[in-house]
């Protein structure tokens, strides 16, 4: 199982007053496909997500969203 250091942002978000969208993405390690919060932050929605099975942090650079069948 690979392991990887997760930079959190520095200051807390407020989620409840911030909006967020759903997005299905396939997580990079374990394939699974899945439901994923994108938070709508600014300047950029904050992607983020961890994966059901593999608890993999999936991050912007791996978002790798697919159109659910
Ligand atoms: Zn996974």
């Amino acid at each position: 199982m690979p392991t990887k250091r997760i930079k959190y942002p520095t200051v807390v978000l407020d989620t409840e007053q911030l909006g967020f969208h759903y997005d299905t993405i396939q997580c990079p390690t374990c394939g699974l496909v899945q439901k994923a919060r994108i938070i709508d932050t600014k300047p950029r929605p904050t992607y983020l997500h961890e994966c059901k099975a593999c608890k993999w942090i999936i991050e912007g650079d791996e978002w790798n969203s697919v159109v659910p069948v």
